[in-house]
């Protein structure tokens, strides 16, 4: 599969010259097969998800866009997806089953309508369709994923695991492992639910949001230090570790020294950076 970093930045967006390398743009992942031209299936539609219509090369987007929860950061770029918003586009949106809650549709439009935002979900041109999903398999645009729910904060949050029948990514972009306790590192624990996403896979695209003397203060905002990543892919077997969802204040020098600090373990690790496309 090849998978295209559309957006690595977690929170909100992060302009500007010392941001420049990393890129700004909230979490977006376009994934395709070997063989296909353009992506069909988008791990969340954070701001990145504007990076996607350039990959499409003037065609609409026909395909899924899996959201891991509902958080701004996670779906503020669905109205500015152009590729998707056009008569001619044919989009699925899924979402974690928010139990209790309304549809799809109607929790979406919670966050996007007036006086929030000045248009609606169904306002979107083409062919666009909400549905939830719960923990489990699906399938999707060809491609298998596992779904499962991991501790976030605020809003029921999945972790996947997807599968083309040869590669496999797994993708917990959003994970507060320290609410579980704090694991053999102190760093969180390694519990079931993201040890068997990850469990020998190909890659393993982690949240990375804090430093590991940002922990106690601040995991209570739901978020995980890398180390916390590198430490998962060990135990979980993956064969690359891609810190990811990065700080909005934490600027490219950081990040570049973040990214040697942790490499030289027991598993490679890379640091994110929107415009990259991996190879599976
Ligand atoms: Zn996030
Ligand atoms: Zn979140």
């Amino acid at each position: 599969m090849r998978v295209q970093l559309c957006g690595v930045r977690g929170s909100t967006s992060a302009p500007g010259a010392e941001f420049v390398r990393y890129g700004g743009h909230t979490s977006c992942v376009a994934v395709a097969h070997d063989q296909d031209v353009v992506p069909t299936l988008i791990l969340d539609a954070g701001s990145g998800l504007r990076q996607v219509t350039p990959l499409l090369a003037g065609r609409a987007f026909s395909g899924t866009i899996l959201l891991t929860h509902l958080h701004w950061d996670h779906v503020h770029g669905l109205p500015f997806f152009r590729a998707g918003d056009r008569d001619d586009a044919q989009v699925t949106v899924l979402l974690p089953d928010q139990q209790h809650e309304a549809s799809a549709e109607a929790v979406l439009e919670r966050g996007m309508s007036p006086p929030h935002f000045p248009i609606r979900p169904r306002d979107l041109l083409g062919a666009w369709t909400f549905g939830t999903i719960s923990p489990g398999r699906l399938a999707a645009e060809g491609f298998t994923v596992e779904a499962r729910e991991i501790p976030h904060k605020g809003g029921r949050t999945f972790g996947y695991r997807i599968s083309d029948g040869r590669s496999v990514l797994a993708y917990l972009p959003d994970h507060c492992p320290t609410s579980l306790g704090p694991g053999p590192s102190g760093w969180g624990e390694y519990h079931d639910a993201a040890v068997e996403l990850a469990a020998g896979a190909d890659v393993l695209m982690h949240d990375a949001q804090l430093l590991e003397q940002e922990v106690a203060a601040e995991a209570a905002f739901g978020h995980a230090a890398g180390a916390y990543a590198v430490g998962l892919g060990a135990v979980a077997g993956a064969r690359q570790v891609l810190l990811f969802h990065h700080k909005p204040d934490r600027t490219d020098d950081e990040l570049d020294k973040l990214g040697s600090r942790l490499s030289g373990g027991p598993v490679p690790v890379t640091v994110a950076a929107q415009g990259e496309t991996l190879s599976l």
